[in-house]
């Protein structure tokens, strides 16, 4: 079935554009204060045809604003907000395809494919995200015999710097479509995406506890070759990371323990925002944790949709307070012979910067099919930490020296770091780890000639950034 594209389109051809004059943009840590001229928040393509066309200055392009480094803004610059921008285009249930305005939020695409029985194949562990902001990312998520979303995605639909409407898939504008797909909005706006859908299914939570030597032989006989494991992921416990505790998801015909379809959106979340604190304040929090919250919470035997483990809400992340101290995430990637050392070189760092590690998880995707900036070059295991850090200028500069540490550490191993958190590495560094970016700025000056498409990332590495 499709939908009836032209009627969105004329239902809202008239909506007044909503304008913002100058405004503070920010981010989840409260970290990247960034005023711009204004803010608009389109409703329709037109009216995002028009502000690109026509604006003279700077555009930034924000999403859900949960990037950490100013990704989604720079300043004096005309932001489109995309969030307004979100219906559901085309629906096809028979060949499981969604085709959607990219300011659409996961939550509320997971809401329209629920009763169809169907799932978002490839999306970050939290549905709070717009579907623009991942795409532009690359994300990925803890699903397991897959890469970056950008495998998932069937076409893209971008205006360019010129209004020009461009789609692009592997097959046609190929170059634009893998340049935009992780792009961070250096090279247009994306307007509309088409993404396969994966079937809704039963899952079956289980963990082992086991050594960081043992997890490599483990993985690939027990969780890459068993087809019915969706989800996958380990917790590394500080501050060793020696130990670990591998958590999957299976497909099962198991009776549901957990009967909603969905996380419900009024989810109260004190429980887990309480452990938050206990991990990263107590004395004792990170053995707290290790030996008593997740033994308990694993141990529960759980059986829920596929849709609401998808469907996690990051307010379960939030703390009560980020005025002095916030929690920030960064990720680093490296081929999967390269695991142990990796962890054991990144392990010493954290230790001697006193870095307070709340999380540190691993995944697997496979390698990217072609972006410009991939960050999987090659199949990788992922590693995901989350830390708290002051806000205080001496600790902001403290965390660029030892993130600038495992960067380099990662590029030793053969591997790369992720773009959407803060932007502490060097430009040499960016170009080491993504290898491929002088392409990406080579199209950018060709159908971005003006560099009209800025925001804090491509002001340190992109065109402005290296005059
Ligand atoms: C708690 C938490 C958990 C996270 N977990 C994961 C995870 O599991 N996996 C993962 O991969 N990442 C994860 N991230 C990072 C997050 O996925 C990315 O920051 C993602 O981009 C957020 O989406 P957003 O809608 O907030 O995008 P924004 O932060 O608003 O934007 C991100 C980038 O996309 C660009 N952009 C947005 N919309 C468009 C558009 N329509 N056209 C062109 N450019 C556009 C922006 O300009 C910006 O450069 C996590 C972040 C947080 C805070």
């Amino acid at each position: 079935m499709r939908f009836a594209i032209g009627l969105f389109f004329c239902a809202t051809l008239t909506t007044a554009l909503n304008t913002h004059a100058a405004e503070t943009v920010n981010d989840i840590t409260q970290l990247n204060p960034i005023v711009v001229d204004q803010v608009v928040q389109p409703t329709t393509l037109e009216q995002i045809i028009k502000q690109v066309a026509e604006h003279p200055g700077p555009i930034a392009i924000g999403g859900g604003r949960y990037s950490m480094g100013g990704q989604t803004a720079t300043e004096q610059a005309l932001q489109i907000d995309m969030r307004r921008f979100n219906r559901i285009l085309g629906f096809a249930r028979e060949r499981k395809e969604i085709t959607v305005q990219p300011g659409i939020t996961w939550r509320a695409l997971q809401s329209f494919i629920d009763p169809y029985d169907l799932s978002v194949s490839i999306m970050q562990s939290y549905a709070n995200f717009t579907v623009g902001g991942a795409l532009s990312v690359n994300a990925h998520g803890r699903y397991v015999g897959y890469g970056p979303l950008v495998t998932s995605v069937k076409s893209i639909k971008l205006v360019l710097a010129d209004g020009q409407v461009i789609e692009a898939s592997p097959t046609s504008n190929a170059q634009l479509f893998y340049g935009a797909i992780g792009g961070y909005g250096g090279l247009g706006v994306i307007v509309e995406a088409t993404l396969r859908l994966s079937d809704n299914v039963r899952l079956l939570r289980s963990y082992e506890e086991m050594p960081l030597a043992d997890y490599r032989s483990y993985f690939s006989a027990q969780v890459e070759r068993n087809p019915k494991v969706i989800l996958h992921n380990a917790v590394l416990y500080p501050n060793q990371y020696q130990t670990l505790r591998a958590v999957s998801f299976s497909q099962t015909e198991l009776p549901l323990t957990v009967e909603e379809r969905l996380t419900p959106l009024d989810r109260n979340y004190w429980k887990e925002q309480k452990a938050l604190k206990v991990v990263s304040q107590w004395p004792m929090g990170k053995t707290i944790r290790q030996d008593l919250i997740d033994p308990l919470v694993l141990k529960k035997p759980q059986v829920s949709w596929r849709n609401h483990e998808a469907s996690l809400d990051v307010r379960e992340l939030e703390p009560d307070s980020r005025a002095k101290r916030t929690y920030v995430l960064q990720e680093y990637f490296v081929p999967p012979a390269q695991l142990e050392s990796f962890v054991q070189e990144m392990g010493e760092t954290l230790r001697a910067h006193k870095v307070n590690v709340i999380n540190l998880s691993i995944r697997h995707a496979k390698a990217d099919p072609g972006t410009l900036l991939a960050w999987a070059k090659t199949e990788v295991f992922a590693l995901v930490l989350y830390y708290q850090q002051s806000t205080a200028v001496a600790e902001r500069a403290e965390v660029g020296d030892w993130t600038r540490a495992l960067v380099d550490s990662a590029i030793k191993h053969g591997g790369s770091y992720y773009l959407p958190y803060q932007v502490h590495a060097t430009p040499e560094q960016f170009r080491a780890a993504y290898p491929r970016a002088e392409e990406f700025f080579a199209l950018k000056a060709r159908v971005d000639p003006q560099n009209k498409f800025r925001n804090k990332l491509w002001d340190a590495y992109g065109p402005a950034g290296r005059n």
